[in-house]
């Protein structure tokens, strides 16, 4: 039975907040290392090939919390399971409108500036957003 994929507990004594654990770094890492915009359970098959043993479920809650800290961005979009960005700046999507796979989108646009008296009842409009719709490769 090999261990080594099991070592160390995690820190043990990490500060305040959030502790990254072995698992989470992982997860941010592979993240961070590909520009598919990967959905969980391609991120838990990318993450389970370096950590055999870790689960879905870890896998799903460390993405969460990866998402609350703004460490990832989590795309999501009804109907289209959820997407993960390891690229926290800001930047635009395209989304095929078959499957919801994503990608960047270069350049850049501007973003829409409000109309100047825009008014929505029961609503302080902040911003606007652009975003893009298509049909990927593999989809055409
Ligand atoms: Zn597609
Ligand atoms: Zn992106």
């Amino acid at each position: 039975m090999s261990q080594n994929a099991q070592a160390e507990p995690a820190r043990t004594k990490s500060g305040q907040g959030t502790r990254m654990t072995r698992q989470r770094a992982l997860i941010l890492s592979e993240l961070k290392s590909v520009q598919s915009h990967p959905t969980a359970d391609e991120i838990y098959g990318m993450v389970r090939k370096k950590m055999p043993r870790i689960s879905l479920g870890t896998v799903y809650r460390n993405l969460d919390l990866l998402a609350e800290s703004s460490e990832v961005l989590k795309l999501e979009y009804a109907g289209f399971q959820k997407r993960f960005d390891g690229n926290t700046h800001a930047h635009q999507h395209v989304r095929c409108v078959h499957c919801g796979k994503v990608a960047d989108v270069m350049p850049e646009v501007d973003n829409p500036t409000l109309p100047e008296k825009m008014n929505v009842p029961g609503f302080t409009v902040l911003s606007a957003r652009v975003e893009f719709f298509g049909v990927c490769k593999d989809c055409v």
